[in-house]
């Protein structure tokens, strides 16, 4: 149903609800859900329209699909996106449309031929590139594309044209041509890094920019009376002295001010435009757009993991964007602009920009969200983000730990009618979000308890007491019909982790501390000066950096040492882990890498080289194990080992979740507690999958 726009008060954030026209189509108002992945795509189709579809619920203008492959010639498995190759890919992409036009919005398909980053693994046809050469992708596959030759130019606007109009019988509104992030060829053409052509396509800026007119050009012949034509580009490329610079893009768009419908701008590597709060700020791009709409007639989108909706209506205000351009903030909260619109600012659930949900496309899974655990859960478990089940046959839940686990437990149980009574040993609520919240740039992920918290503070339904730290006994007498432990997970101080899997040899001498010491405050301040702490990181997500970075500002000199070939390694599926590294280097923090920590001594530590087992001596005033963490289950072990009391208690279930259960990223915690509180009082799904997914369909 459309919106009524007439019967909502005016406010100063009217101007985001101002409709706007993309050539032949109109959006209602300025959200514009840029194209983003989920590690879902073509291996999940219902999984993603359904995602789309709360999305138009929640009200976004403009709703895109990730990226999607036109022809067999240019893929990118194994990363799963979308696929238009031929008809067949048509009932899946027409599904994903209807989802998204069902609550009003622009339906939008972002096209992607991708040339020197498509290796062709899957199709095992050549790649054709601008410039053929090494192909470039995550995984520097040993593979190389061919220069197009000028026919088969011709062929790449024919495959085009094809996927256009393909795209229109699916009943999308828009199309996005892929030239963004270093991964469309519309991009490898404009750019004279990965565009050496002496013919009419390279050379300069025009006929570099030939193929993105040609292609504009005869989509719109072909589409253009009923589909608004838009273009994806790079703010700033930055990858050497050729590189297609933001001032070159602005020449661009000067030259072709009106070609494309609307100019989508994206900041250079997928790395600078997804950047993390770690290591970017809200409207971190607005010095590389700001201007640029002085250059063309045709609305401009930008990105900027926008949540506040001052910042947003201050793009608009002051010319930066006509379109409010989002892919996190739409994940983890799909009714941002909703919540926007009816004035109900504290139930926005910003994201806190930690890159989980890009984990998933990078691993090839299933995206998750840490601060929304329904996402890509809305057809697989029928989840919505918004809507919550009626309170089964039970009462009463006790909820003990704080985390994220017992806090998005305790929201959704609270939600749900439940009877809840959240229990925490210490005297702050949030568990390991409260602590490292502190830590150094990680003050975003604060939002994932402020939000819980703002939504279960007002629950009458919902008791929270603070210093208890409750026992077995406790437990067993409280009278809670159902008991959800919580209790988060300990660092290890033994060296086990991954590179060893039993303790090492550790000198009572040697002052040693794990994160968890250092966020208790435990670190001594005589080793804070001049003091050389060695870093022991077989973790390999953020901690390790985190605290190298911790205690380098405290004036200690840090080592880092870990058996993966760089820091943070994990971090590479968050997009961060060349910042981090980078980071690392410019604070004067010593890194070891390929080296795991065999002995810690009275004085030093031992290392052995994780490839030739060599052996050397590393001089240190104090270690910091960042290795494994064990979830603190001792009170779920002593409930469990009073089972023949339970019932006579009126004690129907207990369960461990979270960290408890098995230690992981705070988007596991969250995912947890919400799929307890989805599932209590529900019925057990046995053996089968609690989730549905799609099996191939068989051919002859
Ligand atoms: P998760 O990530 O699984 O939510 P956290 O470590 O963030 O786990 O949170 C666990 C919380 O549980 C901590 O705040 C901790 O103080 C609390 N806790 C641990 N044991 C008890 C207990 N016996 N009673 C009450 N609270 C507890
Ligand atoms: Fe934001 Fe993190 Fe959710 Fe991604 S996973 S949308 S970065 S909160």
């Amino acid at each position: 149903m459309p919106d009524d726009q007439s019967s909502r008060p005016s406010s100063r954030y009217d101007l985001l609800f101002e409709p706007l026209a993309i050539g032949p189509v109109t959006a209602k108002n300025r959200f514009y859900q840029v194209p983003h992945c989920n590690g879902g795509g073509y291996r999940d189709p219902s999984a993603v329209a359904e995602m789309r579809r709360v999305k138009s619920e929640g009200g976004w203008g403009v709703i895109f699909t990730e990226q999607v492959e036109i022809h067999q010639t240019s893929e990118i498995s194994p990363f799963i996106e979308l696929r238009l190759w031929e008809d067949k890919d048509m009932p899946m992409m027409a599904k994903m449309a209807e989802a998204m036009k069902s609550h009003d919005a622009l339906a939008g398909i972002e096209l992607a031929y991708s040339g020197i980053n498509g290796p062709n693994l899957y199709t095992k046809e050549v790649p054709l590139a601008a410039t053929g050469g090494p192909i470039l992708t995550f995984t520097s596959d040993p593979v190389s594309a061919r220069s197009l030759e000028k026919a088969e130019i011709r062929d790449v606007r024919r495959w085009y044209v094809n996927a256009a109009k393909r795209a229109r019988d699916c009943g999308y509104d828009l199309i996005c041509l892929y030239g963004a992030h270093g991964f469309g060829i519309i991009q490898h053409f404009l750019s004279r890094t990965t565009n050496k052509r002496s013919d009419e396509y390279g050379g300069s800026l025009e006929n570099r920019s030939r193929f993105m007119r040609e292609v504009i050009t005869d989509i719109r012949e072909a589409v253009g009376d009923t589909m608004g034509v838009t273009v994806r580009l790079s703010l700033d490329e930055a990858f050497d002295d050729l590189s297609f610079s933001n001032s070159e893009l602005r020449d661009c768009i000067e030259m072709h001010g009106d070609l494309p419908d609307l100019w989508d701008l994206a900041h250079g590597t997928w790395e600078d435009c997804s950047g993390t709060s770690r290591f970017k700020d809200e409207g971190a791009q607005e010095d590389l757009i700001r201007g640029i709409k002085n250059l063309t007639s045709k609305p401009v989108v930008g990105v900027g993991r926008f949540t506040s909706p001052d910042a947003m209506v201050r793009q608009i205000k002051s010319g930066i964007l006509d379109f409010i351009g989002a892919a996190r903030p739409s994940i983890a909260d799909p009714f941002l602009p909703k919540k926007i619109k009816e004035g109900r600012f504290d139930d926005i659930r910003e994201c806190i920009g930690c890159n989980i949900c890009v984990t998933g496309d990078m691993t090839m899974s299933i995206s998750r969200c840490t601060q929304n655990p329904t996402f890509m859960e809305e057809w697989r478990k029928g989840w919505h983000p918004e809507n919550k089940p009626a309170k089964g046959e039970s009462q009463s839940v006790l909820v003990i730990g704080s985390g994220p686990a017992g806090l998005e437990a305790a929201r959704m149980l609270g939600g749900r009618g439940y009877d809840v009574a959240l229990a925490e040993a210490k005297n702050t609520l949030g568990g390991r979000i409260a602590q490292e919240r502190l830590l150094p740039n990680l003050s975003a992920w604060g939002r994932v308890m402020d939000y819980r918290l703002g939504q279960i503070e007002p629950m009458a339904n919902v008791s929270i007491y603070r210093d208890s730290n409750l026992t077995a006994e406790d437990v067993i007498s409280f009278g809670f019909q159902h008991i959800c432990i919580a209790t988060g997970s300990i660092w290890r101080r033994d060296g086990t982790a991954r590179a060893h899997l039993k303790p090492i040899p550790i000198s009572a001498a040697m002052p040693l501390y794990t994160p968890d010491d250092i966020m208790a405050g435990d670190f001594p301040s005589d080793l804070l000066t001049q003091k050389h702490v060695l870093i022991y990181d077989d973790d390999h997500y953020y901690m390790g950096g985190v605290m190298a970075e911790l205690l380098r500002e405290k004036g200690c000199e840090v080592t880092l040492i870990t058996p993966a070939n760089c820091v943070s390694e994990w971090t590479h599926n968050t997009l961060e882990q060349g910042f981090i590294q980078a980071r690392l280097i410019d604070k004067g923090i010593n890194l070891r890498c390929s080296n795991r920590v065999n002995a810690v001594a009275d004085d030093h530590v031992t290392l052995a080289c994780v490839y030739s087992g060599k052996t050397s001596e590393l001089a240190a005033n104090a270690v910091v194990m960042v290795t494994a963490r064990d979830g603190d289950d001792a009170l779920w072990q002593g409930v469990k080992s009073r089972q023949a009391e339970w019932q006579d208690a009126g004690i129907r279930s207990v369960k461990l979740i979270g960290d408890a259960a098995a230690p992981a990223p705070i988007a596991w915690a969250t995912y947890a507690g919400h799929r307890y509180a989805m599932e209590l009082d529900a019925p057990d799904h046995g053996d089968e999958p609690c989730f549905r997914r799609e099996v191939t369909a068989l051919e002859d």
